[in-house]
């Protein structure tokens, strides 16, 4: 069988880390074993769902590296859950019900009261044809519930073992609502039994959603798809992730100029007990992929993880695959030695603006105080004319003999005074770089 697998966000809001991990899971599972991955906008919630949100997870995917082999709106898939809405009323799993909200919030706090559990009592389901019409004439309009089976629902969740659900625990869930429009618990069925999904990898916050739709892909004649809960990711304090954004937004991660290599690696990894070094590609995480190696307890999302992998990441990475990002900063022209020499020194794409004005422009004077006379003759001491690659040995050993200084006393005030810090790349890789008059320059303050 082969394996199609589907990401399903609704537009009603920008990308986050945990929706991205699901994504992630989702994609990578797809890749691992040849088979396909939908992008699906889960868009029936007309008054959340917008095209700009809907553009902006097409823009987080697509930084992320992550293709889609179908596209589905549900908007554009509406005229396709009336035979399952049919066919359901055909076959009594569809009722009407006459409840407004605050009918059905005063029924959950009777029943909460006398220490039941808030399950919908079917009211709706015994009406008899006078009783509706009478609703009707009111102006009352129905909304449609589906009718539960009253059996166990089982299934063996590839993330969570085995998952049991006694009949009588839920409640009978609402498809339609009063306006006519189905909710997601249907189309995302529909549409998940006529795309030929096999695999559902999901938030485990849809796990009594899925006692719910195992009942109602049977209902429909559709085979059920297998099902992977993943624990829903944490922020650092412990938190949920879903109301908060800022820096968790795919979107302020990419204009922050975040790896989106970093980003794929740490949440592929997350909850699993591999981590990334930073030299995975996707195609590396693909094939590694296994969607038993996540554990079962809330992994925290760490920026201070992401950063330290960010930075990994980058001292991987060949130009070519910055290069563009690189233009973005307006460093479009940078030779292979100028990224070699930086790469492995840089935490965020844009502290190579830094290290480029270090070696092609001009940087702060740093104070050097009673350095001076040393910076001076190591300025002196300079060769003339075209120097070779390997320039800076020759002339730190001359340096070396005739100051008589040694170690950092020999080393820091000559990185300070070309580069403006304490550490950065080897010198030796960039004092050819800058070349002489900019080095004499610095050198002699
Ligand atoms: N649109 C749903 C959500 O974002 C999809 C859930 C699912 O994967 O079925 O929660």
């Amino acid at each position: 069988m082969s394996v199609k697998v589907r990401f399903a966000p609704s537009p009603t809001g920008e990308m986050h880390v945990g929706n991205a991990r699901v994504a992630i899971m989702n994609w990578l599972f797809a890749r691992h074993s040849g088979g396909q991955f939908l992008l699906r906008m889960d868009d029936t919630d007309e008054a959340r769902s917008t095209k700009a949100y809907e553009e902006g997870i097409m823009a987080d995917l697509e930084w992320l590296g992550m293709d889609h082999d179908e596209f589905a709106r549900q908007s554009d898939r509406y005229g396709r859950y009336d035979a399952g809405v049919e066919k359901l009323k055909a076959d009594g799993r569809l009722y009407a019900c006459y409840e407004t909200p605050e009918e059905l919030e005063l029924k959950r706090k009777i029943q909460l009261g006398k220490g039941q559990a808030p399950v919908y009592d079917r009211a709706g389901f015994t009406l008899g044809d006078e009783e509706r019409a009478k609703l009707e004439a009111e102006g009352r309009k129905p909304h449609w519930r589906f009718k539960l089976n009253d059996v166990a629902v089982e299934w063996d969740d590839l993330g969570r073992g085995s998952v049991h659900f006694e009949p009588g625990h839920l409640s009978d869930p609402v498809l339609i609502r009063e306006d006519g429009r189905p909710l997601y618990t249907l189309s995302s069925v529909i549409d998940d039994g006529e795309l030929g999904i096999t695999h559902v990898i999901r938030g485990e916050d849809h796990v009594a959603n899925t006692a719910v739709q195992v009942q109602l892909f049977e209902a429909l004649g559709f085979a059920v798809p297998a099902f992977a809960h993943t624990p829903l990711m944490m922020g650092a304090d412990g938190k949920g992730l879903s109301k908060r954004l800022g820096s968790l937004s795919l979107r302020e991660m990419r204009e922050a100029g975040t790896e989106p290599r970093a980003v794929m690696a740490y949440l592929a990894k997350l909850g699993t007990p591999h981590a990334p070094d930073g030299s995975e590609t996707s195609a590396d995480l693909a094939r590694d992929f296994d969607i038993g190696a996540f554990g079962r307890s809330s992994p925290r999302y760490e920026p201070t993880e992401l950063a330290a992998l960010n930075a990994k990441v980058l001292h991987h990475l060949p130009l070519d695959e910055v290069q563009s990002r690189l233009g973005r900063l307006g460093l479009g022209t940078v030779s292979e030695e100028f990224w070699l020499a930086i790469r492995g020194n840089i935490e965020v794409i844009s502290d190579a603006l830094y290290w480029h004005d270090v070696c092609f422009g001009d940087i702060a004077p740093v104070a050097d105080g009673e350095d001076r006379p040393f910076l001076n003759d190591a300025a002196d001491l300079l060769p003339e004319g075209d120097w070779p690659q390997d320039v800076y040995k020759d002339w730190i050993s001359k340096v070396k003999e005739a100051s008589g200084r040694k170690g950092k006393q020999l080393f820091l005030p000559i990185r300070k005074a070309l580069t403006g810090r304490d550490n950065g790349p080897e010198l030796k890789d960039l004092l050819p770089l800058m070349g002489r008059e900019r080095a004499t320059e610095r050198l002699k303050g």
